[in-house]
């Protein structure tokens, strides 16, 4: 192929695509919206709820401090440590709660698998870069605020593929 041949042919490609609508955002000015709330396990009928696997989340009121969470992640990156908590629950003697290292986390999932109390949760939180490694560290106290989540792009799957507004 000449080069005259080569710039026709990269020229017609290039001209192609500025008929095609754009796939990927600009991102962080937009970001796409996940279908759900995040993953969630329901131990009663042992089923995962499909879901993005964000930032935990971790309800207080339901958390024992069996550890069974940190168990679960110790043969997988021991990201979560368990910590001693100032609130007192007649449900958790030990007064202990996950306090999870995002810095080793690999968003597995398994801690909420393991959780028999709906106390862990994944959210649609993925945003959480920090200039210092203890940034990475969420406390229990860190854990059970709702992260705030603002997505705005809906994914649409039609039998052309998948495109969104
Ligand atoms: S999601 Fe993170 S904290 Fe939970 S088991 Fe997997 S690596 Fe550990
Ligand atoms: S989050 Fe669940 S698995 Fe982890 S300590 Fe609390 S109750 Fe146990």
């Amino acid at each position: 192929m000449n080069t005259a041949t080569g710039i026709i042919k990269a020229l017609n490609s290039g001209i192609k695509h500025l008929a095609i609508k754009r796939f990927t955002l600009r991102y962080p000015e937009e970001k796409l919206k996940f279908v759900g709330d995040g993953y969630q396990f329901d131990p009663s009928t042992g089923v995962g709820i499909a879901g993005s696997k964000g930032r935990h989340m971790l309800f207080h009121d339901k958390c024992t401090g069996c550890q069974l969470c940190s168990i679960a992640c110790e043969g997988v990156a021991e990201a979560i440590g368990m910590v001693k908590v100032p609130e007192e629950h007649k449900h958790n003697k030990k007064a202990i709660m996950p306090q999870i290292d995002y810095g080793k986390c690999v968003f597995c999932g398994l801690c909420v698998d393991a959780c028999p109390f709906y106390a862990l949760y994944m959210t649609n939180d993925y945003e959480l870069s920090s200039f210092s490694k203890e940034g990475l560290i969420y406390t229990p106290a860190q854990l059970q605020v709702k992260p705030y989540v603002s997505q705005d792009v809906e994914i649409q799957i039609t039998n052309r593929g998948a495109t969104h507004g």
